[in-house]
């Protein structure tokens, strides 16, 4: 049988990426989601596959127990675990409301967190969990107070897990993308951010959802084995761009 990766939020943009790329390395992949339309249409993307389809919200621990525990029927234990579920929502500081904020850090954070456990709960001798982390995580980006402190914890998050994980077999990474534009990504209705961060890049170009799709499938890979507790940015040098002289 297949080794089960698990994929949450991968019904659509870097999610869909990363399950699609783990199929094509030989992965039984289930894939999770909220939203129960983009998880029909996933499905339809990719029938044939090796793939099973779950509706769950990241944020419910009962759901999220129901759904790995239905991937474990199909697939055995846990191997890899693909935190991709989460939301972007940018403002000013003084417009956010701490209503916004909760719902920002439950999805990513507290999300993250809940699958965690539920991959676990449910591994065998290995396991490999990579979560989504973020550049606006990493440096202080305007408007992402409440999106940059959840991916910051998220950060923190993974390594502390490696740390105490470590000794069970358990390796913990995260990537940090930059401005990555997917299908569901887009940023049509922001040029101004777009061009910003553009602009900011060394690059001068955004991420491909199959860019980070790659790296997410190193790191799960045998060739990672002794990488953990590492953040991996993948954002065409955005995070670690000062100033440019002509
Ligand atoms: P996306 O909106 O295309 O995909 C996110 C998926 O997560 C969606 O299918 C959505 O339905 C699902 N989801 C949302 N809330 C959920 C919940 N509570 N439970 C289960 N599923 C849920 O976004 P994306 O751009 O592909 O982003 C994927 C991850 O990468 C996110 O964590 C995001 O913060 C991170 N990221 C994205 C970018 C970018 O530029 N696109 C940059 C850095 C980090």
């Amino acid at each position: 049988m297949k080794p089960l990766a698990i994929v949450t939020g991968g019904a659509s943009g870097i999610g869909l990426a990363v399950a699609e790329r783990l199929l094509d390395d030989g992965w039984g992949v289930a894939v999770i989601d909220a939203d129960a339309g983009a998880l029909a249409d996933a499905e339809d993307l990719l029938s044939g596959e090796e793939a099973i389809f779950l509706t769950a919200d990241v944020t419910d621990e009962d759901e999220i127990a129901e759904a790995f525990d239905q991937a474990v029927d199909a697939y055995g234990p846990v191997s890899a675990l693909v935190s991709c579920a989460g939301i972007r929502r940018e403002m000013p500081f003084e417009q956010t409301s701490a209503e916004v904020l909760r719902q920002i850090l439950e999805i990513n954070l507290v999300g993250a967190f809940i699958a965690a456990q539920a991959a676990l709960a449910r591994m065998d001798d290995a396991l490999s969990i990579v979560h989504l982390a973020s550049a606006s995580g990493l440096r202080a980006n305007a408007g992402c107070a409440a999106y940059g402190a959840s991916k910051a914890g998220v950060k923190m998050l993974t390594e502390v897990m490696a740390l105490e994980l470590a000794g069970r077999g358990v390796r913990v990474n995260c990537v940090a993308p930059g401005l990555v534009e997917s299908s569901t990504a887009s940023f049509d209705e922001d040029a101004e951010r777009r061009r910003a961060w553009i602009a900011h890049t060394p690059q001068r170009r955004s991420v491909e959802p199959g860019e980070i799709a790659a790296a997410v499938a190193y790191l799960l890979s045998p060739e990672a084995s002794s990488i953990t507790g590492h953040t991996l940015t993948i954002d065409g040098g955005f995070s670690v761009a000062g100033v440019k002289h002509a």
